[in-house]
């Protein structure tokens, strides 16, 4: 029954960025986005989800930070990965030069879901929630993921699941995720799974 929970998505494998809306791969097969604030642990939980500690690092090469970074993690299955958000320092013309991408990207039939990424310490944000109304929680599954859970007591790990789970409602399933210790993988990875499937 729980097929899912067996892959490892070790095939993984980067296949383009796209700058605009014209270079997104063909809208066929399925695809998860993955987006989060800058030093969220975005790129660690797709190093560790996938097992490929080099490959969520062609998304922080220069010239690539800024663009969608699609990954094939077999065929007709794609992780997307966002430009993390939250610099002060980026420029309201390229925010604005993001949205055409975005609206491109979330009108495709292929999406199927949102993997957002939030440090456990932090907790969701202003930012974080718009990124979950863009994916349409009503159409689309929304799973957070609360990165670093290996640098909360447990009490406060727990805490920041209520909370989390209290502001979002249905909208989103809520999971502690650790890329130092493990924690949570299995379960991210069966949420993947259920999303590409
Ligand atoms: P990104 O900017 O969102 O892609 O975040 P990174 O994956 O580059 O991580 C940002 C920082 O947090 C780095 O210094 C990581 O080593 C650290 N980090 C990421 N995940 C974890 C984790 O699960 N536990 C701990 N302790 N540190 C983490």
């Amino acid at each position: 029954m729980d097929r899912p929970a067996a892959k490892s998505f070790s095939a993984a494998r980067f296949l383009i960025s796209a700058a605009a809306p014209a270079q997104l791969p063909a809208d066929l097969g399925v695809e998860v986005a993955f987006a989060g604030r800058s030093n969220s642990g975005k790129s660690s939980v797709i190093n560790t989800l996938t097992g490929r500690h080099g490959l969520a690092r062609i998304s922080k090469t220069p010239g690539r930070t800024r663009l969608i970074n699609f990954f094939e993690l077999q065929s007709g299955q794609r992780l997307v990965d966002l430009p993390g958000y939250g610099y002060a320092e980026v420029s309201n013309a390229e925010r604005a030069s993001w949205v055409p991408m975005l609206e491109a990207l979330r009108l495709r039939s292929s999406l199927r879901g949102l993997f957002l990424i939030v440090d456990s310490r932090r907790g969701v944000q202003a930012e974080d929630q718009e990124l979950i109304a863009w994916a349409d929680p009503g159409q689309r599954q929304v799973h957070l993921l609360l990165t670093k859970s290996d640098k909360l007591k447990r009490n406060d790990a727990r805490a920041a699941v209520d909370a989390a789970r209290r502001l979002l409602g249905n909208a989103a399933t809520v999971q502690l995720f650790s890329s130092q210790d493990g924690e949570g993988l299995v379960e991210a990875r069966r949420q993947l799974a259920a999303m590409l499937g």
